[in-house]
């Protein structure tokens, strides 16, 4: 059989077992421990080409969203093949810097920006401050007037779409505390362009994350079209349209439009108005990494119920922090499947982690056919997943693995003891 995982045609199964690429999963858990995180370069690169192809003949950046995913040898991949960066906080942008990103090609979004990040981020040459309040822009102002250095800026506008996604990642919708309101747009424009040491440059909006249909796309795409009509006639030129993130992934069942194919639409509404020549921006995250990676974790026991049986591993909310936070579905699949493993019955399971929270869970109600010792692959863990990760009941990070062809590289290690007690003190006395 080589059947390969939901959306993650480089996730597939050879012999009955596992593979990322050319490696079998298992030979990873047993080098490295569990849980592990393995993603694969070649899912990076079709995944950034995705988009790639539909910009032919456009002008158009990409920008990747570093929140997403990271790790450094991630943001290199994609440095290295030309992108930009999306950043929202000044530690971020440390990173991106870190692995090699040019400052003018990343652009800092984020509603809470402090003075000394957005100093840090003028001293480095940052191609544009994504602002989301008119506060913020006097702020920007000043910061840059102190620094004698004009600040690049776009505002953030919120299109008031709906985009049909969990409440928790959409963001686009009036009542959030994402970007300016739509009808605030105008005179923020006019105020931003009246600040000495502010430099107009375009507009953009994000609309929220995991959007699985190109309807609130193509409205954003008219909301936000009228709005560059509105502010071009009172006589601010906008440089670029930026048209943020939020493409979603297949993690069950959901059919998300190729970017693709979603360019091609929005082109074609852009076509249509006469700004399909603009230069664009993207901002994409979850769509570029979120499949190129899973999670490997290892069954620690079975515990039968009246109700329910549950399958306790060893990766938790702290390591997979979706499930708890959005009740997100990942799918869960065995890295030896059944028929090279041993006999097991299957079984319904709420699979769980060791963390003391009934938030606890990995997947509800998953058939599996598992004893203790077996590993798991949680799927579709490449987004969201690490870069949450934390030390919640003092469990150290997992380590990171990138996968090329039939090559392996160990790109975080395991979190140690020490570095989890590195930053405390022992003064009670
Ligand atoms: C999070 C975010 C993105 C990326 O969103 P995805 O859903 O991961 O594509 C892009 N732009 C902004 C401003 C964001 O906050």
């Amino acid at each position: 059989m080589t059947t390969s995982l939901p959306g993650a045609p480089f996730f597939h199964y050879r012999d009955g077992q596992l593979h990322a690429e050319d490696v079998p999963l298992h030979t990873l858990a047993q080098q490295h421990g569990t849980p592990l995180f393995v993603y694969s370069q070649a899912a990076l690169g079709a995944a950034l080409d995705a988009y790639l192809q539909g910009f032919a003949g456009r002008q158009v950046s990409l920008h990747y969203a570093v929140k997403a995913n990271s790790n450094l040898s991630i943001l290199r991949f994609f440095a290295q093949r030309g992108c930009g960066f999306d950043i929202v906080s000044q530690g971020e942008l440390q990173r991106a810097l870190a692995a090699g990103a040019e400052p003018g090609r990343i652009v800092f979004s984020g509603v809470g920006k402090t003075r000394a990040e957005m100093r840090f981020a003028l001293e480095c040459g940052i191609g544009c401050f994504n602002v989301e309040s008119e506060a913020e822009l006097d702020v920007l102002n000043e910061v840059a007037q102190q620094l004698q250095r004009k600040a690049p800026v776009s505002l953030r506008v919120n299109p008031d779409v709906d985009a049909q996604t969990h409440p928790y990642i959409s963001t686009g919708l009036k009542g959030n505390k994402f970007g300016i309101a739509h009808e605030r747009a105008l005179p923020a424009f006019q105020h931003a362009a009246s600040l000495p040491w502010i430099e107009v440059k375009g507009i953009d909006c994000h609309i929220g994350s995991q959007i699985t249909t190109q309807a609130p796309y193509l409205d954003a795409m008219d909301r936000l079209l009228d709005l560059v009509e509105r502010i071009e006639a009172a006589g601010i030129a906008l440089g670029h349209i930026d048209f943020g993130g939020g493409l979603g992934i297949q993690y069950r069942d959901e059919t998300p439009p190729s970017p693709h194919a979603l360019w091609q639409q929005l082109f074609a509404r852009a076509d249509a108005r006469g700004f399909g020549q603009r230069h664009f921006m993207v901002e994409p995250g979850r769509s570029l990494v979120g499949n190129a990676g899973v999670c490997i974790t290892q069954v620690l026991y079975l515990k039968p119920g009246q109700d329910k049986h549950f399958c306790i591993v060893d990766a938790a909310m702290n390591d997979l922090p979706r499930p708890a936070m959005y009740q997100a579905y990942h799918a869960i699949v065995p890295l030896a499947q059944a028929a090279t493993a041993h006999a097991a019955a299957p079984q319904q399971y709420d699979v769980v982690g060791p963390v003391c929270e009934s938030g606890d869970w990995l997947g509800h109600d998953r058939q599996l056919q598992v004893t203790p010792g077996d590993w798991l692959a949680v799927c579709s863990a490449g987004a969201y997943s690490m870069s949450m990760a934390s030390n919640y009941n003092s469990r150290p990070r997992a380590a990171e693995v990138l996968v090329d062809g039939a090559q392996s590289r160990l790109i975080r290690q395991r979190e140690s003891l020490e570095h989890m007690l590195h930053n405390e003190m022992l003064q009670a006395s």
